[in-house]
């Protein structure tokens, strides 16, 4: 395999024919040609302007919990955000701003606002993940989406200038943010907007958080939700009417628990996505809704048109 001219970057950031399946939840996909891992922002700058420089896009992987890599080799740059990892707090009156790396794990973040007893965080309880992927998705529960306590997103754009974002300003879609979904910007750091509240009633909220998730999936390897919720209706619901629940392509099967989740034991990303556009075949059939995917599609999908969503 032919390797591309060596980037002028720390060499500890940047690696290549790298395997992609431990680096996801579902365990599968292909290797990627190239693959940076940036622990700053100047490491981030270097890399970015690498690759504009080499003209191409680049793919962000954060903790991989919401994508389906596809087999094949991953020809276009992978920047993996999960060193990227740094919390600082200020304070303001009640108003409590939590600054963060876009690689620092979600989970993180929210142990530090349930600590101290601030507010506006609890809809991400249980979902794994760093801050860019949360953000990039506008992940959420029941309870709320995190778009609604983002104060602010720096971004860096392919060309290598910075940008930053009012959170209020953002038309957060459901698990969307407009900023996002092509291949030529990377959230660099987020900002959230807590308020001083009391452990208890932060606590209360995680709980209540909580009780939304107690059918999905823990111990196997799952990615979320693979399709949104069409509009007043509930994914999980209509793929459980349609007879997906415990169906299965080679080692990939779906959910007994909560038919909108995938389960993975030994298949391909290929075997995944043949379960999930099965899936989709049979709620179409049954109820005339096309489901649209949650999870994002990644790396060279060419053989299924169906995938490039
Ligand atoms: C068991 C389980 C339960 C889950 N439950 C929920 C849930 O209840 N609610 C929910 O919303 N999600 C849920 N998810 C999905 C997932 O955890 C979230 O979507 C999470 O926020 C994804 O973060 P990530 O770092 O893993 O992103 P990745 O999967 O690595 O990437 C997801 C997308 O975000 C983009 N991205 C990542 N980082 C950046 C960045 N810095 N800049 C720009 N784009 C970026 C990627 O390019 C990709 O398109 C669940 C997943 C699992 C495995």
């Amino acid at each position: 395999m032919r390797k591309p001219p060596s980037p002028d970057i720390s060499h500890s950031c940047v690696r290549y024919n790298v395997p992609l399946a431990p680096l996801v939840t579902w365990g599968v996909g292909g290797a990627a040609r190239i693959m940076f891992t940036p622990r700053t922002e100047e490491d981030l700058s270097r890399a970015v302007s690498w690759i504009y420089s080499n003209g191409a896009d680049f793919f962000v992987l954060g903790r991989g919990s919401n994508v389906l890599i596809s087999d094949a080799v991953f020809e276009i740059p992978v920047i993996n955000t999960v060193l990227m990892s740094a919390i600082t707090v200020r304070e303001s009156g009640d108003t409590v701003y939590i600054d963060c790396l876009a690689g620092t794990h979600i989970k993180e973040v929210l142990a530090l606002s349930v600590k101290n007893g601030w507010s506006g965080l609890e809809c991400v309880s249980g979902i794994p993940g760093t801050v860019g992927g949360a953000v990039a998705g506008n992940a959420g529960s029941k309870t709320g989406s995190i778009g609604s306590s983002v104060e602010s997103i720096v971004t860096l754009e392919c060309d290598g200038s910075r940008a930053e974002w009012s959170g209020k300003e953002i038309e957060w879609g459901y698990r969307s943010c407009p900023l996002f979904g092509g291949e030529k910007r990377i959230a660099e750091s987020v900002t959230f907007r807590t308020r001083q509240s009391s452990r208890d009633e932060v606590a209360r909220l995680v709980a209540e958080t909580m009780r939304g998730r107690k059918f999905q999936p823990v111990s196997a390897r799952t990615a979320g939700c693979v399709f949104k919720n069409p509009p007043g209706n509930s994914a999980g619901k209509l793929l459980d009417e349609a007879g997906c629940k415990g169906i299965s392509v080679g080692g990939a099967r779906v959910s007994e628990s909560h038919a909108n989740f995938i389960e993975n034991y030994s298949g391909s990303a290929r075997d995944i996505l043949s379960l999930a556009l099965l899936c989709r075949k049979r709620v179409l059939e049954k109820f005339g809704t096309y489901l649209d995917f949650e999870v994002k599609m990644a790396g060279g999908w060419g053989v299924y048109p169906d995938a490039g969503e």
